[in-house]
């Protein structure tokens, strides 16, 4: 690791420091489990919106945005900065993630101005939530066999077919989706080919949203159907068949999304210690668990310095591999361990959920539970990583 911060890296985590010491702590209070379904999610809606509005008022919701349209136009290295600070300093999150990291900077690269005039602003002031709706049941891993159609007719496209486990695609305003404009090419050994992103009002007619439960209890995502749903043409966001390219764009967002991920994971770790030593001191007593704490520590110190090795790489102009997919396997199974850790560490206690008067944390460790299973799919299926790891990285022989 040969990086060393230069002024104006330090000039910048300074003033991001002493604007959070100024602004954060009234945010702190509200807390963070929200609940993801009826006013429960409203409410933490809420308090995100509120909080993007502030950071946004301090030229801190879209750093790497340009200038002109309210961004900073940060550097890698002050992505580093933003994503450890706002890990250590326990920020909420915010109303349009998705917005601000991915679908923003889709427009503003792909967009024409009158589309980044009619869609930039909202998306930063938090005026109007977005969702963006990739997956279908038959297209995951595997996303571009996807089949949801858009077929031209004059001004507009005809949008017929479903998407799943689209994120609060129920209280979106708009939604970037990816759509089939060429039924043939799947066929034809093509599929990356015909695809076209589209910006859809989630209001128009002809689209419902069927909220999912989720083993958590919740219900963030949704299937969303279309039957005969009008799309506007001037809402295609690059050109006829570009919608690969424009979706492939943004997801490399991830890649200094997670450089944050250790410090998150060790305020976990000692907010779980200090839950059971409150709750169920025993269990600190115990080989095992003490065994496993012991494990924990060194992991997300092996975390902080497989993320340092890429960043590194980066900064030397050299691709950040294999680490990229060895980070996402590593901060899924720490993910997953740290939580098991959590409900065994403060014992019957740990099962008792958010509402109950003897919850812990707000039944956070009972939430975080079910809730981190996600990181086996999320951002790159487990499977699908081992995969890229052992083919390209590894090259194990195939049979
Ligand atoms: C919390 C959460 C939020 C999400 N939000 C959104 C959203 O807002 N918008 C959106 O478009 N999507 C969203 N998704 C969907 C997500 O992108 C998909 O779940 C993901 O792409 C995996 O696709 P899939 O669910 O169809 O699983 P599949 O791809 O069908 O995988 C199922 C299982 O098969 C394995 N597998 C798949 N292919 C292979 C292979 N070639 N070799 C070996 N094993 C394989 C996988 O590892 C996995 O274990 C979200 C998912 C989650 C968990």
């Amino acid at each position: 690791m040969d990086f060393a911060y230069e002024p104006e890296d330090l000039a910048f985590r300074d003033e991001l420091r002493a604007w959070l010491d100024e602004n954060l702590p009234e945010f702190l209070e509200q807390g963070e489990i929200g609940s993801h379904q009826g006013e429960g999610l409203l409410r933490t809606m809420d308090r995100r919106k509120a909080w993007q509005r502030r950071l946004n008022e301090g030229k801190w919701a879209a750093i790497n945005w340009p200038i002109e349209w309210g961004g900073r136009e940060a550097t890698i290295m002050q992505n580093v900065i933003y994503a450890q600070t706002m890990a250590e300093y326990k920020t909420p999150g915010i109303y349009n993630a998705n917005g601000i990291w991915q679908i923003g900077p889709m427009i503003i690269k792909w967009g024409t101005e009158a589309q980044k005039e009619q869609w930039l602003p909202g998306i930063l002031t938090a005026d109007e939530h977005w969702c963006q709706g990739f997956s279908e049941p038959q297209a995951g891993s595997d996303l571009a066999n996807l089949r949801c159609a858009a077929v031209r007719d004059g001004d507009e496209y005809i949008v017929n077919g479903s998407k799943i486990w689209i994120s609060t695609a129920h209280i979106a305003k708009w939604g970037l989706f990816l759509l089939r404009t060429d039924p043939g090419a799947i066929e034809a050994g093509r599929k990356h080919e015909g695809i076209t992103a589209f910006i859809v009002d989630m209001e128009a007619p002809g689209i419902e949203c069927r909220p999912i439960r989720e083993i958590t209890g919740d219900a963030m995502f949704n299937e969303v159907f279309f039957t005969d749903a009008p799309v506007k043409a001037e809402y295609r966001l690059g050109e006829d068949g570009q919608g690969w390219q424009v979706a492939m764009g943004t997801l490399g967002h991830e890649r200094v999304g997670s450089s944050g991920a250790s410090i998150g994971m060790k305020y976990e770790l000692e907010a779980m210690i200090a839950a059971a030593r409150a709750h169920n001191p025993e269990a600190l007593h115990d080989p095992e668990l003490r065994d496993r704490i012991a494990r924990a520590y060194t992991q997300i110190e092996f975390t902080r310095l497989l993320n340092t090795r890429a960043l590194s790489k980066v900064l030397k102009g050299e691709k950040n591999w294999p680490e990229v997919p060895l980070a996402k396997l590593q901060w899924s199974w720490l993910s997953q361990y740290l939580a098991e850790l959590g409900v065994d560490l403060l014992g019957p206690a740990g099962l008792l959920e958010k509402g109950g008067p003897d919850a812990v944390n707000s039944g956070h460790f009972a939430h975080n539970y079910p809730w981190q299973r996600f990181t086996s799919i999320g951002a790159g299926a487990t499977e699908v990583q081992k995969n890229i790891i052992a083919d390209r990285a590894i090259q194990l022989p195939k049979k």
